[in-house]
């Protein structure tokens, strides 16, 4: 239903499984980004001096030396392993402490698809910002209906009402890293409280930010051990698997979108354009700060 209503406002019919094989796309159906201002970014950071992550959890973990040590062992040791062999060694290590992060994100779908085999008792969150895109809200849903996970909804503070009414408008027009921050880095340093280690669905050739990413690693801004399985797969192994194994994805992949984020602040991608160059356009801005350190 909702893929129908998508072609009828794109006018595109090409699926994402066809489409990740060609590196550029036409742009002239697909909408385009708003010219915007670049105000100057600013950082923010938590500065509550609590407990994070595995420093919270119960018995809590600890980055010591020794342990860093392991843990580069193990990333190394699983540098040839497949992502299920990976999923497999993180669950028999780390659960029940062990979770996952989803954005519902091609990626992400790959790995829920995997856990459904190896442990479909892991618990999975998704922050949900207020603004995510209806698309990804149902994918939500498809996933419960097909694997019978319940992926949990992790809020911020306040409703979208609230938050723009005491900003007087939308923050993301003028502040992205503020309401990134507000909106999601926030919700996730709480939601990351407590557990040993997360499920990352990064690819190292995703960008020069996760190029070196580890298998397994400490993750030093949330505190956690972080399991990246996909590290080492290519955008055309997540999609092969995607077809083969009939993975439900965003519908929005049809359309040019490659990287799915928060509505307003995504659009398709232009002929030519990196994949994540509908991410945050107008802005100096790629990354909404989950995965760089
Ligand atoms: S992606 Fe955009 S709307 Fe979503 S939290 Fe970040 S700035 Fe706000």
């Amino acid at each position: 239903m909702e893929n129908q209503v998508l072609k009828k406002l794109t006018g595109i019919t090409m699926s994402a499984a066809r489409a990740h094989s060609l590196d550029t796309k036409s742009s002239s159906q697909m909408p385009q980004p708003q010219a915007t201002n670049s105000p100057p970014l600013q950082l923010y950071s938590l500065d509550s001096g609590e407990p994070r992550g595995a420093l919270a959890a119960d018995p809590p973990l600890e980055p010591t030396d020794a342990f860093l040590a392991e843990l580069q062992r193990d990333s190394d040791a699983l540098e040839k392993a497949t992502p299920q062999e990976i999923l497999k060694w993180a669950v028999d290590r780390f659960a029940p402490h062990f979770t996952m992060a989803t954005a519902f994100g091609p990626e992400g779908m790959t790995i829920i698809h995997m856990l459904a085999e190896i442990a479909p008792e892991t618990p999975i969150f998704n922050l949900e910002t207020g603004y995510q895109f209806a698309e990804t809200l149902e994918l939500r849903e498809t996933v419960k209906k097909r694997y019978g996970i319940e992926v949990q909804y992790k809020y911020p503070k306040t409703t979208v009402q609230e938050y723009e009414a005491a900003n007087g408008g939308p923050v993301y027009k003028t502040d992205p890293n503020r309401c990134c921050f507000d909106r999601k880095l926030s919700v996730l340093h709480e939601a990351a409280k407590g557990w040993h280690a997360w499920a990352s669905a990064i690819r190292r050739d995703q960008s020069p930010d996760r190029a070196k990413a580890p298998i397994v690693g400490w993750d030093r801004k949330f505190q956690l051990v972080k399991i990246s399985p996909l590290a080492n797969w290519t955008k055309k192994e997540v999609w092969s698997l995607i077809t083969s194994e009939n993975i439900p994805y965003n519908p929005l992949h049809d359309q040019g979108f490659p990287s799915v984020g928060c509505q307003p602040c995504t659009r398709a991608v232009l002929a030519g354009e990196d994949e994540r160059a509908g991410r945050w356009s107008g802005f100096q801005k790629t990354e909404c700060g989950l995965h760089s350190s």
